[in-house]
């Protein structure tokens, strides 16, 4: 018999017997009234990372987008494929969220991975291409970081990466005009996996906060 995946085969049959079932009505009125979610979460694939279970939230709630980092590539209106642009743009453009969430983590491949060296080869060409996206971010950590351990340079990075995506999500139109208008309201959060704390950060003091003590 093939057990491949069988624990989530059992999984599937519990969340229909309890989760769903519980929340049936919940779905009916999503399917007929379709989503309004409450925000987009850009976050990272790394599969420790649960968005919904680290905000408390439900079907519906979350628009999310996870790509390796959590990186946002700056706006680029060519004719070429951008998932996480369109993303963004179908957020924005269509379902109207108005609150954008950038959130890193602590232990992040993506940003480790930026500090080591990675020989270019057919299979990982597009992994060294995004990492790309990271190197500001390095670039000032190393320089602020330059005594500190390499677990306080990783953090360093990790924070730093997410303030210069919330940079980046600056380049696309429809997200600028609507930071000016205070129409979408951006928010750089860094999840630490061992300790199961958000931080975020505040653009005034320039520094990441405890988001429960908000
Ligand atoms: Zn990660």
């Amino acid at each position: 018999m093939d057990t491949r995946l069988k624990e989530f085969e059992k999984g599937h049959d519990s969340f229909k017997k309890v989760h769903f079932k519980e929340s049936q009505e919940r779905f009916k009125k999503l399917v007929k009234e379709g989503q309004n979610p409450k925000a987009l979460f850009i976050g990272c694939s790394d599969s420790r990372i649960m968005p919904a279970m680290i905000t408390g939230s439900d079907a519906g709630d979350l628009f999310i987008v996870r790509n390796i980092g959590n990186f946002v590539a700056p706006f680029k209106p060519d004719a070429d494929f951008h998932a996480t642009a369109s993303a963004i743009e179908y957020a924005v453009s269509v379902l109207n969220i108005s609150d954008i969430i950038v959130c890193g983590h602590s232990h992040c491949g993506a940003i480790a991975a930026l500090y080591k060296e990675i020989k270019p080869s057919p299979e990982n060409i597009h992994t060294i291409k995004w990492l790309e996206l990271g190197a500001e971010a390095k670039k000032i950590a190393l320089s602020t970081c330059e005594n500190e351990s390499k677990e306080s340079l990783l953090r360093y990075t990790e924070k730093l990466s997410v303030v210069f995506q919330l940079e980046n999500l600056l380049t696309y139109p429809a997200v600028k005009k609507g930071v000016e208008n205070r129409t979408i309201f951006l928010h750089g959060w860094h999840y630490h996996i061992g300790h199961g704390e958000i931080e975020y950060y505040d653009d005034e003091s320039f520094e990441f906060k405890a988001l429960n003590e908000k």
